[in-house]
């Protein structure tokens, strides 16, 4: 059949040297020709097929750069006015080759283009449903043959239809491969949408824009980003791995920022940011790497085949990028909740590539099993599935860091034998409104191994700390050796996100003492009575040799055998507060404080919380702002810990409040718990 098929189209080729384009005008010279006849006569005889004729075909679209390409799996039928063949499909060449009784048909006989495959379930419609398709009339008397390109020039939209048929078919034939052989259900792929409207995906069904590109973009038809970025979609519906919560997404923020400045509550815009995210930045990543399977002649596509996703719109991005590498835009990354940063380290789990930070090659097929089996929908759940599959936690790390998903560093002051050292890192977790607040703090020796871990150490500021106990400390210096540390991330607000670790940081043990005397006041050393007192109150406390304090003191006491608690708000008050003054610098104090509980009836609007300290002049300066500053917690979240070094010593501490003088009860209640007064040797 092949040789038969050769044969007719040097017969035609001969014959086609006038240029004629029109296929119907082909056919018509075709029927004309007298050379045909006896040809297809000696092939009947060969075959031997009695009544039966053959029309074959070899198709092709043209790409947006005029580029044609074999039309690949399309469905051909053969059909007159009252009967249709069963269904034929175009070959990988574009070739198609259906034999028929020529009794079963009349002389109106068709051959049908349709942009749609069966096998990868595709079809591509017009907005009211019609399925775009092409009639050849084929000439029943002989053995017919078709060649033709169709182009935009000529056959217009429907050569467009082919364009988005045809990226749809190499995506669909690629989630089915991935799929272990089961096909996505049925896509009906819509266009021209509406001319104001973006592309969207809704239930089995995808709607390319109507817009006009961007100048030197490909024109919506055209971008294959985009179109595989929605058949993304669909094949996330279909496998149950995301919750998109819809709407307008951005790009370039963080999406929580985004849903939050759309007017949802701080809660809401987590949950949809999250899901957001995820919803879109999957897609993306998974367009790009089936790309990389296609044909050559498809790669070569512009904007197919790259790492970059390229749209319509006006602007392009590279997801195989630590940087920056953007047009249209200035990149930045935004944490878990940007659906850029999401796509790029799904891109660097997967990409072949290994360097500093990325340190995986991940087949596709493994990560597509990982997102279905676990069906995450956030990436905190995709995360923790890679951990709990054993992906080394620390080498993600080093990935999440570059995209500010976690903090890159952890810090470490007052590092002395003596004295627990503390610890710091950012609690930012790209978001404008939201940090993470919840962190465990895990010490491992030179080998690995844990040697401690303190869980749910909560922070509401931006740097986190944490301070070892003594005994704690103590086994830090028993290792001998240098030690790690890592931290584990969370979001607590409405639901735990995060729970990301950072990457492990090295520590080599102190080399020296800090020479200093260290007084720790407990809420019960200062001797206060259960009682807020209406007048002041003042005393003096020796804890030690080594400083001696002065305290005054207005609605301040020793609440509950617990802890010192300041009132300011109650109706014969409205002022509260606690000075302390030393007889020496304090090079270094350290406090816990927290709200009494979650109904104070005080916030940063109906009340203030200073902090002051004096200098070596006896001037009292702002230190701190604890309603406006801070999100202070309740002594039951655990206290907020305060501790600073100053060079040139302090001489006293106060902390002042005001509050509404209202109600009969004690309220606006601030507790502090113990409290750190470090002196130097000298003095
Ligand atoms: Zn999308």
């Amino acid at each position: 059949m092949l040789f038969t098929k050769f044969l007719l189209g040097m017969a035609f080729a001969a014959m086609l040297t006038t240029g004629a384009i029109n296929a119907k005008t082909q056919k018509k010279e075709k029927v004309a020709e007298d050379v045909v006849v006896p040809e297809v006569t000696a092939r009947r005889q060969t075959r031997n097929l009695g009544p039966q004729r053959m029309v074959s075909a070899d198709l092709r679209w043209t790409d947006e750069q005029g580029i044609a390409h074999p039309l690949v799996g399309a469905k051909v039928n053969l059909h007159d006015p009252d009967v249709f063949s069963p269904n034929y499909y175009t070959d990988s060449t574009g070739h198609v080759e259906i034999i028929y009784d020529y009794y079963d048909y009349d002389q109106d006989l068709y051959l049908k283009v349709s942009a749609q495959n069966d096998t990868a379930n595709i079809k591509v419609q017009t907005k009211q449903g019609v399925l775009y398709t092409y009639d050849f009339q084929v000439n029943i008397m002989i053995d017919d043959y078709i060649d033709y390109t169709f182009t935009t020039a000529v056959e217009g939209d429907f050569d467009r239809a082919l364009n988005i048929y045809q990226a749809a078919y190499y995506y669909g034939m690629y989630a089915k491969q991935i799929n272990y052989g089961t096909a996505m259900p049925m896509c009906s792929i819509n266009w021209p949408g509406s001319t104001d409207e973006g592309c969207y995906y809704s239930y089995n069904s995808i709607t390319i824009s109507g817009k006009t590109a961007a100048s030197g973009y490909p024109s919506s038809w055209a971008s294959w980003d985009v179109i595989g970025h929605e058949y993304g979609h669909h094949v996330q519906r279909t496998k149950g791995i995301t919750q998109n919560p819809g709407g307008t997404h951005y790009i370039n923020t963080n999406n929580i920022d985004s849903q939050y400045s759309n007017g949802y509550t701080l809660e809401t815009a987590k949950s949809r940011g999250h899901k957001l995210s995820w919803a879109e930045g999957w897609p993306t990543f998974w367009s790009t790497v089936a790309q990389s399977t296609f044909p050559a002649d498809i790669r070569n596509i512009s904007t197919v085949g790259d790492t970059r996703y390229t749209t319509y719109q006006g602007f392009w991005y590279e997801l195989d990028t630590y940087g920056a590498l953007t047009n249209g835009y200035a990149r930045g990354s935004y944490g878990d909740a940007d659906e850029i940063a999401i796509q790029s380290i799904l891109y660097k789990l997967y990409s072949p590539t290994i360097d500093t930070y990325d340190k995986f090659a991940i087949s596709a097929q493994t990560l597509f099993d990982i997102v279905c089996n676990d069906h995450s929908y956030t990436f905190t759940q995709f995360i923790q599935a890679m951990y709990n599959l054993g992906y080394d936690q620390n080498n993600i790390a080093k990935l999440l860091g570059q995209y500010r998903v976690i903090p890159t560093q952890i810090n470490i002051e007052n590092n002395y034998i003596n004295f627990p050292a503390t610890f710091s890192w950012s609690t930012y977790m790209g978001s404008s409104n939201l940090r993470f607040n919840s962190f465990d703090f895990v010490v491992l020796d030179s080998n690995l191994n844990q040697v401690f871990r303190v869980d749910n150490i909560s922070c509401s500021v931006n740097t986190a700390t944490y301070t070892p106990t003594e005994s704690q400390w103590n086994q830090i210096l028993a290792l001998g050796t240098n030690y790690y540390v890592y931290v584990i991330s969370k979001q607590t607000l409405s639901y735990v996100s995060g729970l990301y670790a950072s990457e492990r940081f090295e520590f080599a043990q102190p080399t020296e003492y800090l020479t200093g005397f260290d007084t720790v006041m407990t809420p019960s050393a200062w001797g206060f009575r259960q009682q807020y007192y209406f007048d002041g109150q003042s005393a003096v406390h020796t804890p030690d040799e080594h400083l001696t304090i002065n305290s005054t003191r207005l609605r301040c006491g020793y609440i509950e055998q617990s802890y010192v608690v300041l009132s300011a708000k109650h109706n014969e008050a409205g002022h509260a507060y606690l000075s302390l003054e030393f007889n020496k610098p304090v090079y270094f104090y350290s406090f816990d404080i927290a709200l009494w509980s979650d109904s104070e009836g005080i916030n940063r609007n109906n009340a203030e919380l200073v902090m002051q300290v004096k200098d070596e002049y006896g001037d009292w300066r702002e230190e701190a702002d604890f309603l406006n500053d801070y999100t202070l917690p309740t002594k039951d979240q655990g206290f907020l810990n305060y501790g600073v070094w100053d060079d040139d010593g302090i001489y006293g501490i106060r902390w002042l409040e005001t509050a509404p003088a209202t109600g009969t009860k004690n309220k606006g209640r601030i507790a502090f718990n113990n409290m750190l007064f470090h002196t130097a040797l000298e003095d």
